[in-house]
């Protein structure tokens, strides 16, 4: 089976009727990178900022911030990085920011949500990735966003950094992409408004099966209900794609269901363009997408989007594995 995977290496990831789809890797620190690289990732798909927060005793400065993500960009070398801003709260603590205790901390003081209230944090984020992004191929990634107004602020502040860059004649990629996690029920239900503000989308299925289910992802006790083959994520999911695709920006998938063979045909089907996967996975998801066509894949999609519930749909999925 590993020589198998071994031949995969080097090679496009393509369908098995010749679809070429970008096969990504999710890293947490700069070094990551050079295992994605070594495990054939084409590009990283989602770049955790937050380690760079959560590794230290202070709030990073924007050079330490500049540091660490252009040595990830050299090292992919021309490759696509999409760098999330900093998604803190939920399980993510980072104690000097000395942030109130919340009764429900995935639904409140965080992300997205945390960095606009926080525009001078923020704006030294997006200045050490603006900086970064004059060395290869950045892109920023906005995480929980729920409305169009949290990516036109982030957007507004994007700008706002560039003409304080370009004042103070630093360099940057003056066409960087901003593109948006969708994550949240929300965003999912208004993808078609957020894909005419978006560059692109990533799909975030840890944290939309989360706020879709109402299950805390972390919850062992409701656990039998965080699947991201429920039907109501599946539609979820489905919905987003086909929102992206109609006004034709990209659409990626960062959570751990992109690596999931069961996933991958019904991904296949509804036409997602990138899959953001552990560096270990990349060849494994190689070999998957390469079994499928899209006819067959459609085929499947059909069937399984028309069963009620996550044991059928994951039986149907398992009977066709290939
Ligand atoms: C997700 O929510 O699917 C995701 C990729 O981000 P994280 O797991 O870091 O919340
Ligand atoms: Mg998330």
């Amino acid at each position: 089976a590993q020589a198998e995977l071994e031949s995969f290496r080097g090679e496009e990831t393509l369908t098995a009727d010749g679809m070429k789809v970008e096969l990504f890797c999710n890293i947490g620190t700069p070094k990551d990178a050079k295992k994605a690289i070594e495990c054939d990732g084409e590009g990283i798909g989602l770049f955790r900022s937050e380690f760079l927060f959560m590794d230290k005793s202070h709030l990073p400065s924007e050079d330490e911030q500049f540091e660490a993500y252009k040595e990830a960009i050299e090292i992919m070398n021309g490759k696509t990085v999409i760098i999330r801003t900093l998604d803190i709260g939920g399980d993510k603590e980072i104690p000097y920011l000395g942030l109130e205790k919340e009764d429900n901390p995935f639904l409140g003081y965080r992300a997205v949500r945390y960095c606009l209230a926080n525009p001078e944090i923020y704006k030294t984020q997006l200045r050490g990735i603006l900086r970064a992004s004059a060395f290869g191929k950045a892109k920023i990634m906005v995480p929980l966003v729920t409305c169009v107004d949290e990516i036109r602020a982030v957007k507004a502040l994007v700008e706002e950094c560039k003409k304080e860059l370009s004042s103070e004649n630093i360099g940057f990629d003056e066409k960087i992409e901003v593109g948006c996690m969708v994550e949240t029920a929300a965003a999912s239900l208004i993808a078609d408004m957020l894909a005419k503000e978006a560059d692109f989308f990533s799909i975030g299925t840890n944290d939309l099966t989360q706020y879709t289910m109402s299950v805390d992802r972390g919850n062992a006790k409701v656990a039998y209900l965080y699947s991201a083959f429920q039907p109501a994520v599946l539609r979820s999911i489905k919905n987003i794609i086909e929102a992206g695709k109609a006004v034709g920006i990209p659409v990626g998938m960062c959570g751990e269901a992109a690596a999931d063979p069961l996933m991958i045909p019904l991904l296949i089907s509804f036409g997602l363009d990138e899959y953001s996967v552990n560096s270990v996975l990349v060849l494994t998801a190689r070999s998957i997408i390469s079994k499928w066509s899209k006819a067959d894949a459609d085929a499947l999609a059909e069937q399984v989007l028309a069963l009620s519930t996550e044991a059928e749909v994951v039986a149907a999925l398992k009977a066709a594995a290939r």
